[in-house]
């Protein structure tokens, strides 16, 4: 419609960020909104699409950015009192990215404390609520990008997945998310919560959508040292593509399925699983053992990264410094004090553990032994893949839980993330799409590829999606009962 002139971007930022003003008071997607400037964006567009200068294809499309995630001088605070107000003097180069293809910003996204949660109520600035029910999580830790696309606020969100991130709040919202190869979209400028597993992605309401933002984000970068040399292109395509998947291995992992699986997300599961067979794919089911000791083998790896990259916070270079008031102001009392004050409890839990596991006498036992483990994932997704193109699994083992369930309770908590953490730990890139509903609330279908073959996403994605809103007679979003009346 931008490009036929049916619609200005103006006109397109203006009603979403009208849509913002109207819900987000109850949905608590964003934590700040940059509505001036993204209009401005908008209007520069609009000029150069009527000079008749050739565009981006999402060239006037707003977008929502993760708030872990820097933007020059708009505030990014990674949901942490230790960054309230802190204004980042540069983009990340993804945020240049979506600068360049001319995608207003509308704001950024509320999210667990420093990206560690599953259900965004570690935000120090409140928690965010879930479209279909107020009265439940949205997922995390970028619950915010997730609500922001579920609540129409915005077309498009970024995201960041170190455990799961971007899928399972996708899951429990019924949108689109996707963790690309690590290393496939650049790092830099990501507050860092565990470099050798973050990872930015797309967060949509459509596979394709999700293909065409992956593409505009992606790319090699040489301010990202993991960055990979790797073209993100083909997606588009892949998504389009609408022939049949016959000759495509589709294997059910047996680990990642059956007991602790609610049964409604099964029952979803299962009946796409009857798609992708009726599609002409064949399904076969993989064993990996390892997938077992995944989630142990992460919640030592990703403290003990997380206890190294927090360590830059501590009153002395940028964001909150607070003073003792009794006794001596002494280098090491003002960080220890900035550090009580400005983290919250998850944040320091992490620390502590990190710190423990990284300990002399404790490193080989803890640290090691998760890096053995971690290889080990490895070589069971490499196993898998000689058997099958893709992976699937449901993205979480439960639907969106009510605020307050499992907040008290870490280990609960942690296990939100049994299904996605293996594919940060491996690199390998993953979707999850909406598969239906259990007791009206979304189930997320979860596809896995081998790293650089994203496309395979796409390309599976996009065949489970068609069939599946066919059978639903269209976008499982349109069914969304909470604020419809908006
Ligand atoms: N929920 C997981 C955690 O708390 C994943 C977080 C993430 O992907 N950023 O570690």
């Amino acid at each position: 419609m931008l490009a036929a002139g049916e619609v200005s971007s103006v006109e397109l930022t203006q009603a979403h960020l009208d849509r913002i003003a109207a819900v987000d008071g109850e949905v608590h997607a964003f934590l700040n909104v940059s509505g001036e400037d993204a209009l401005a964006t908008a209007a520069d567009v609009d000029a150069r699409r009527a000079a008749g200068e050739e565009l981006h294809p999402l060239a006037g499309v707003p977008v929502a950015v993760k708030d872990v995630v820097v933007t020059k001088g708009q505030v990014t605070t990674a949901a942490s009192k230790m960054l309230e107000g802190w204004i980042p003097p540069y983009d990340a180069t993804l945020v240049k990215k979506l600068r360049a293809a001319g995608m207003p910003i509308l704001g950024k996204t509320n999210m667990d404390e420093f990206a560690m949660g599953s259900s965004t109520e570690h935000s120090a600035f409140g928690p965010t609520r879930n479209p279909w029910d107020l009265e439940r999580i949205p997922g995390g830790s970028g619950g915010g990008s997730a609500a922001a696309v579920g609540a129409f606020e915005a077309p498009l969100a970024v995201g960041t997945d170190t455990g799961g991130s971007i899928r399972q709040p996708a899951a429990v919202t019924g949108t689109v998310g996707v963790k690309p190869t690590y290393g496939s979209i650049s790092r830099y400028g990501l507050i860092a919560m565990a470099s050798s597993l973050d990872q930015a992605g797309p967060c949509t309401r459509t596979v394709e959508d999700a293909a065409l933002f992956h593409e505009v984000m992606g790319g090699h970068d040489p301010l990202d040292s993991t960055s990979l040399p790797m073209p993100c292109t083909g997606y588009v395509a892949a998504a389009r593509d609408t022939s049949s998947l016959e000759g495509v291995r589709v294997a059910v992992v047996k680990q990642l399925t059956g007991e602790g699986y609610e049964e409604g997300v099964r029952a979803s599961f299962e009946e796409s699983l009857d798609l992708l067979r009726e599609a002409g794919a064949q399904i076969v089911e993989v064993d990996c053992p390892s997938f077992e000791i995944a989630l142990d083998a992460y919640y030592l790896l990703m403290p003990a990264e997380v206890s190294s990259n927090l360590a830059k916070f501590d009153g002395m270079r940028y964001g909150l410094r607070v003073e003792p008031d009794d006794g001596p102001v002494t280098a090491e009392r003002v960080m220890a004090a900035t550090r009580a004050a400005g983290f919250g409890d998850e944040v320091k839990r992490r620390i502590i553990l990190g710190t423990y596991a990284l300990s002399a006498g404790n490193i080989d036992h803890y640290y090691g032994a998760a890096l053995r483990a971690r290889t080990l994932v490895q070589r069971d997704f490499a196993k898998a893949f000689e058997q099958a193109d893709v992976l699937v699994s449901p993205t979480a083992p439960t639907v969106a839980f009510k605020f307050g369930a499992k907040v008290d309770d870490p280990m609960a908590m942690y296990l939100n993330d049994v299904a996605t953490i293996p594919a940060n730990l491996a690199g390998v890139p993953g979707m999850s799409l909406p598969s239906g509903l259990s007791e009206g609330l979304p189930v997320g279908f979860q596809i896995l590829a081998p790293a650089f073959e994203d496309a395979r996403l796409y390309r599976v994605g996009g065949v489970l999606e068609r069939a599946l809103e066919s059978k639903w007679g269209g976008p499982l979003l349109a069914s969304a009962p909470a604020l419809k009346e908006n």
